[in-house]
Parts: structure tokens; C-alpha cells; sequence
């Protein structure tokens, strides 16, 4: 796409910004949930479109829609609601010396947000998925940079907001379409001088790229970009001799659903050595012997995976533990084992291979186990399989898991992110680029407004929202107190 292009594609939706923030929050609202109306009714064509496109199973792609569908509504009713604003009034201090300014602060939208779809999840995070929906709730317009794994799932979901716009009357370019494919459009698209903000889900590589290209502009601006996770698993001895057959079988699932090809993949499993782990390893082994493995999202993905694995399992103290790889076309799960020393003393295996890998590192006591995990830094989440017993023994696992992690499960799996409005989808440095925020449910929204402070401003200039009679009727913190 030539400059010229997408100067017109963001002059656009700078201009749509001006009239799209001052609708009310219900006009919003009411779009959002045609939005999620239209995209129910094209049922199982977007469905199987996807499918084709992704090699994707049809009820895993059904499941997305309706998580789609949902997200929608849920930003929906948060905007209808209203408290998302975080209004704050202080009233005016007269007899203060020196007296105190009425002061009121209230989140307003960003600016336009140039979102870039994830190829892993064709509708939830790509198109009318999480970022988009959480901008446009917020009041932002959005450029959307199609994924070219999926071009016409992504074209046909466009056409479909589009529709949503013009039936509830939104202003023209409130949502835009990027065709293209190629590092330089995308490039143009995060410098461009209107550009407010920016939503990534994809590879590191891809993440920081956007983010550099951010901080060479004259204005830099946020780039909320998740860029995935190792996930450690942190598997203690209590839990471990209670059940290492019912820890394999919940791990053998996780790791190969969808073909391991989701961010909070448990890509990491930590255990101390002895005959219980052994037993889990060889009980894991045999899980993934009946797994069935079919073609990955495209082809680069599928590259990499042949070529990461391959290269880890070269690395100094690595051992296949399981592999299905021999003779097939498709790649398979594999499963290798590592001890600690060897795991601490090479970087490349402590890196995410995006498909369905684990690797277990035997450690030689709980010590060794929280210096791997610090190791490993920022990620999306931590699990501990744990009894009681096993976390009033080892209470510096649990904060070393919360120090860097977005997510701790405990006796879960990592896999699975309920969309509500405590999850946390997020995490600091490398798992995404600002830990402050989570990328999946309401909270998302913060990501593309900004707090402004109206101080001794005349009642008519004021927001519905901060006006003293409030007539929006939301939840306001006034002088302290909630209202
Ligand atoms: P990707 O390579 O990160 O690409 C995602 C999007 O970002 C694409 O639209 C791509 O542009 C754009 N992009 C990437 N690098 C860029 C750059 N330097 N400049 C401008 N735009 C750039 O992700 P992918 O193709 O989906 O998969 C590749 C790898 O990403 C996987 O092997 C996996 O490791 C990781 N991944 C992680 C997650 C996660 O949840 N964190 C999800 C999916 C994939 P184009 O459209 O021009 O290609």
C-alpha cells in the first residue's frame, strides 16, 4: 500500500474519531451489539471460511465465535453501564489555604487504534475480536490490519461491521480495512502522525518490531502488544505423589490443544527429581501417544515449529522424551527432558516454541526450581500443581510466580482464559509490552482511553459524567466518598 493510501485511510479515521466520541454511550452500544447480531447470523459460513483458512476444527471455530459474540456484548453493557469512565470529583476547597481548585478527572478515548489480527484466533483476536470491540467501546475508531493467514475470514467479518455501522448510524471510517500484507504497510500504519494507539497478539519478533517503530516517531505513542509465553508449570512433590497420572492426562490435553498453538501453551514443566516425576513423564509420554495431530495455522508457523524443535532437541543435555515426528509430514507433538543446570546455562531452550512442545526440567531441589523460574522472567501466566501442604512448604514459588506473571493457576491448567472482569491477560516484560493492562475482558478497555482532568471548569463544558447532578448515574468517587 502506498503512503498516499494510507494517509487517506488514517485522515479517515481521524475524522471519524471527532464525531464518533461524542456519541452517547448507548449509540455505541447499540453498534457493538449489531455487530455480534450480524456476525450470528452469518453462522457456520464465517465458520467454515475460517476452517479452511486456518485448518482450524469447526467446533473449536464455533466456540471462538460465540466467545466473539459475547465479548461484544460484554463491552456493550460495560459502556451502557458507564462507571468504565473511573469518574473522580474533588469539589472546590474554599477555606484551604491556599485555597484547593474544583478538580474532576474522568478516562476519555484515545484516538484512532491501529489493530493487528492474530492468526491464532481468527475472529476473538483478529477483526471484531477483543481489541477492536474494547476500542470501539471506548470511543475509538479502528484501523484493522488484516492477518493474511486468514484475509478472507477477516474481509468477509469486515463487511459484516460495516453493515453494523451504517445500520446504527455510526459516522463513515469508524471501522477500516487494511488488505495488504507486507512489514512496510504496517509500518506506515503505526507512524502515521494520527495513529493514537496500537493492539498486537503475535510473535516477539513482530511485537517489538511494532513497538520500535512506535518509539522512532516524533509523537510515540502506546503499543499494547502480547507477544506471548513460555507459561512454567510448576509441578511440587505433594501434588505430584497424590496424582502424577491425573496431572499427566490434564497436561497431555493441554499441550496439544490446537495443536499447542496458543499463547498460555504450557511450554515449561518444572519438577524435582524423583520416582514420582519419573512416572509422570513416562504416564505423559503415553498420554500423546493417541493424539492425532493435523496441519498447522500457515505455513511459517509450521516452519518454525519443525525448525525450533529440531534445534532445541540439538541442545547440550536434551532428551526426547516422546516425538511423533518420525516420517510425517505433519508435525506432532514432542515431548523432551532437561535438568536444571543444563536448562539454566542455555537460553534457546528456555524460549517459546509456538505448537504442541513441552519441555520438563528436572531439578535437583525446590531452590534450583524458583532460580529456573526467575530465570525466565515476564509471562502470561505461572501454574502451581500444589497441595496444601506443598505451598506452606514453598511459599517463595508463589511470590517468585506472582513477581513475574500476569497469571498464577493453581492446580489448573494455563490454557483456557475466561473472558470476566478479574482475568488478567497480560504480564510484565517479554510476555507483552505493558504489564498495567490485561488484553481480555472489560478492563481491556483502559488500553485506549487516557485520564483528563477538568479543573474549575464551567458546568457546560463539563461531561455528563463529572456534571454535579450526575446525570448519567454512574458510580463517582466525590471527595473521598462513593456515590
Ligand atoms: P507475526 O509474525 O507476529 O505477525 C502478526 C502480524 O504482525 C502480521 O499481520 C504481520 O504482518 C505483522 N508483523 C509482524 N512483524 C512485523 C514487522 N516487523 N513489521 C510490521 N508488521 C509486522 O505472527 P504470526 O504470523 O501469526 O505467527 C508467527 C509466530 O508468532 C508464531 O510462530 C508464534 O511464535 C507467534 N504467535 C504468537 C501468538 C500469541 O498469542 N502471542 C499468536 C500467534 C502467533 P504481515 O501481515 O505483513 O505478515
Amino acid at each position: 500500500m502506498s503512503l498516499t493510501q494510507i494517509n487517506q485511510v488514517m485522515e479517515a479515521a481521524s475524522s471519524a474519531f471527532e464525531k464518533f466520541k461524542k456519541l452517547t454511550q448507548a449509540k455505541r452500544a447499540a453498534f457493538l451489539q449489531a455487530i455480534a447480531a450480524g456476525l450470528e447470523n452469518a453462522g457456520d459460513n464465517l465458520v467454515e471460511i475460517a476452517s479452511s483458512e486456518t485448518n482450524l476444527p469447526l467446533p473449536r471455530l464455533r466456540g471462538e465465535m460465540a466467545r466473539t459474540c459475547f465479548q461484544l456484548r460484554m463491552f456493550a453493557g460495560l459502556i451502557e453501564d458507564g462507571h468504565w469512565v473511573e469518574a473522580i470529583i474533588d469539589h472546590a476547597k474554599p477555606d484551604k489555604n491556599p485555597p484547593a481548585p474544583d478538580i474532576r478527572r474522568m478516562r476519555i478515548p484515545i484516538g484512532p487504534v491501529v489493530v493487528f489480527g492474530a492468526s491464532n484466533f481468527p475472529f476473538a483476536y483478529s477483526t471484531a475480536g477483543g481489541d477492536t470491540a474494547s476500542a470501539l467501546a471506548a470511543g475509538c475508531p479502528v484501523v484493522i490490519k488484516q492477518h493474511p493467514a486468514h484475509g478472507q475470514t477477516s474481509l468477509a467479518v469486515f463487511k459484516i461491521m460495516e453493515q453494523a455501522a451504517k445500520l446504527t448510524g455510526m459516522p463513515e471510517n469508524v471501522v477500516q480495512h487494511v488488505e495488504d500484507k507486507g512489514f512496510e504497510t504496517g509500518k506506515m500504519l503505526v507512524q502515521h502522525p494520527a495513529t493514537a494507539s496500537v493492539g498486537f497478539t503475535g510473535s516477539f519478533n513482530g511485537g517489538m518490531a511494532l513497538q520500535a517503530y512506535s518509539q522512532e516517531r516524533k509523537h510515540p505513542i502506546p503499543v499494547f502488544a502480547e507477544m506471548g509465553s513460555t507459561n512454567p508449570v510448576l509441578l511440587l512433590p505433594g501434588a505430584l505423589a497424590a496424582d502424577w497420572a491425573g496431572i499427566a492426562q490434564k497436561f497431555a490435553v493441554s499441550i496439544t490443544m490446537s495443536m499447542g498453538q496458543f499463547c498460555t501453551n504450557p511450554g515449561l514443566i518444572f519438577g524435582i527429581e524423583s520416582p514420582d516425576l519419573d512416572q509422570f513423564i513416562e504416564s505423559l509420554a503415553i498420554e500423546l501417544q493417541s493424539f492425532s495431530p493435523s496441519a498447522m495455522l500457515h505455513t511459517g508457523i509450521e516452519k518454525a515449529y519443525f525448525e525450533k524443535t529440531a534445534t532445541a532437541l540439538r541442545q547440550k543435555g536434551v532428551e526426547v522424551q516422546f516425538s511423533g515426528k518420525t516420517g510425517s509430514e505433519v508435525p506432532e507433538v514432542c515431548i523432551a527432558r532437561i535438568n536444571a543446570a543444563d536448562f539454566l546455562a542455555n537460553p534457546l531452550v528456555q524460549e517459546e516454541i509456538f505448537g504442541p512442545w513441552s519441555l520438563v526440567v528436572v531439578c535437583k531441589d525446590a531452590t534450583e526450581m524458583v532460580d529456573c523460574r526467575n530465570a525466565l522472567a515476564g509471562q502470561l501466566t505461572t501454574t502451581l500443581m500444589a497441595t496444601e501442604q506443598d505451598m506452606n512448604d514453598f511459599p517463595f514459588l508463589i511470590d517468585a510466580a506472582l513477581n513475574h506473571s500476569g497469571r498464577v493457576v493453581f492446580n489448573g491448567v494455563p490454557t483456557g482464559v475466561e473472558v470476566c472482569g478479574a482475568m488478567v491477560h497480560g504480564g510484565p516484560y517479554p510476555a507483552c509490552t505493558d504489564s498495567r493492562f490485561s488484553a481480555v475482558g472489560p478492563t481491556a478497555i483502559q488500553r485506549w482511553t487516557r485520564p483528563v482532568c477538568w479543573q474549575n471548569a464551567p458546568t457546560q463544558i463539563l461531561p455528563p459524567e463529572l456534571q454535579e447532578e450526575n446525570p448519567a448515574g454512574i458510580r463517582r468517587l466525590v471527595n473521598g466518598n462513593w456515590q
